[in-house]
């Protein structure tokens, strides 16, 4: 199918792309992997896209103790960002997210704003506990990523904001991150996902421990429970397998089912990958 009609408008400034957006009442575009094939399905019809791909002071990751990634950095330059400190859990979930096309086009910020509970980069970004930068013409505030995912693709983010960055901390003596997913063999998208973030001491005993689960659930979510099942003890597959009974457990009733996989196969694949994932954070955790 093919959209309704649309006016298109191109901003050359972040102050310019609030601007027109504020004039028009539009829809930022970013990538447009995520808009366009709804506004072909018409799920959505904006009358106005405010292209902001060209934002080129937004694309880009810099270093400065953590991370800052500009909310156009494509999921490629994502893939492709080695050592120094960066989450290998995020570097890792860029990498799996559909194919080339997708990965060259769809941009980081575009995907966390758009809020799809199949996405990966949420359930990161949850684990990490990233910082999301949202810049209005009032100025800009800071949402923690806890807050930032409220529902399913719904996000903090106000109708006159634009994400401009997101922050993530560095990760290295100790700490280690891991991204696993059960994915749909057609889009890529996650059917079940996790990511687990773990600090271990010298004797690699787990000191502190988050995991969060997408694909599956209405909202990227970290769960509570899991610290209890491993802090305290060295990561062992006994260790993995408990904190994956302990995955199923929490999220219980609020597990998603669709044509492509039901609740109960999500359930149970969900505590198998919160098991990869840990095993695979604690092995990085160096
Ligand atoms: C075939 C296919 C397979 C895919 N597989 C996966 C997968 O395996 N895993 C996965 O995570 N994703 C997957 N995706 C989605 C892909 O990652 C998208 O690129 C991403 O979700 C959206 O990014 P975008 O830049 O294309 O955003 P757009 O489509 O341009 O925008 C999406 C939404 O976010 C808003 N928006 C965009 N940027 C901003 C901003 N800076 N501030 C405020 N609002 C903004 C737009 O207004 C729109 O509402 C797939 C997409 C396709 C088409």
């Amino acid at each position: 199918m093919y959209p309704r009609p649309f006016e298109y408008v191109r901003a050359g400034s972040v102050e310019e792309a609030l601007d027109l957006k504020s004039k028009t009442g539009g829809r930022f575009i970013a990538g447009g992997h995520s808009l366009l094939p709804m506004m072909k399905i018409r799920v959505t019809s904006p009358e106005t896209l405010v292209d902001i791909g060209r934002l080129d002071d937004l694309r880009g990751i810099s270093a400065n103790g953590g991370f800052t990634i500009g909310a156009l950095t494509t999921h490629s330059m994502v893939a492709s960002e080695g050592g120094n400190g960066f989450p290998a859990a995020l570097k890792e979930a860029a990498g799996m997210i559909g194919d080339p096309q997708v990965r060259n086009r769809g941009t980081v910020g575009g995907n966390v704003a758009h809020a799809d509970p199949a996405s990966d980069l949420p359930t990161v970004f949850a684990a990490l506990g990233a910082t999301m930068t949202a810049t209005s013409k009032g100025g800009t505030r800071d949402i923690g990523a806890a807050d930032f995912f409220t529902g399913l693709f719904e996000s903090a983010l106000n109708d006159d904001e634009l994400l401009t960055a997101i922050e993530v901390g560095s990760e290295g003596g100790g700490r280690g991150s891991a991204y696993a997913k059960l994915f749909n063999p057609a889009s890529r998208y996650a059917v079940a996902g996790a990511c687990a973030v773990v600090d271990l001491d010298g004797d690699g005993t787990c000191t502190s421990c988050t995991v969060a689960v997408g694909g599956l659930t209405p909202k990227a979510t970290v769960l509570g429970s899991l610290a209890s099942a491993v802090v305290g003890s060295r990561i062992t597959e006994a260790t993995a397998e408990a904190a994956g009974q302990a995955a199923r457990a929490e999220v219980g009733d609020d597990v998603m089912g669709d044509v492509y996989a039901g609740v109960e196969y999500r359930r149970d694949m969900l505590g198998v990958f919160v098991a990869r994932a840990l095993t695979a954070a604690a092995s990085r955790a160096v």
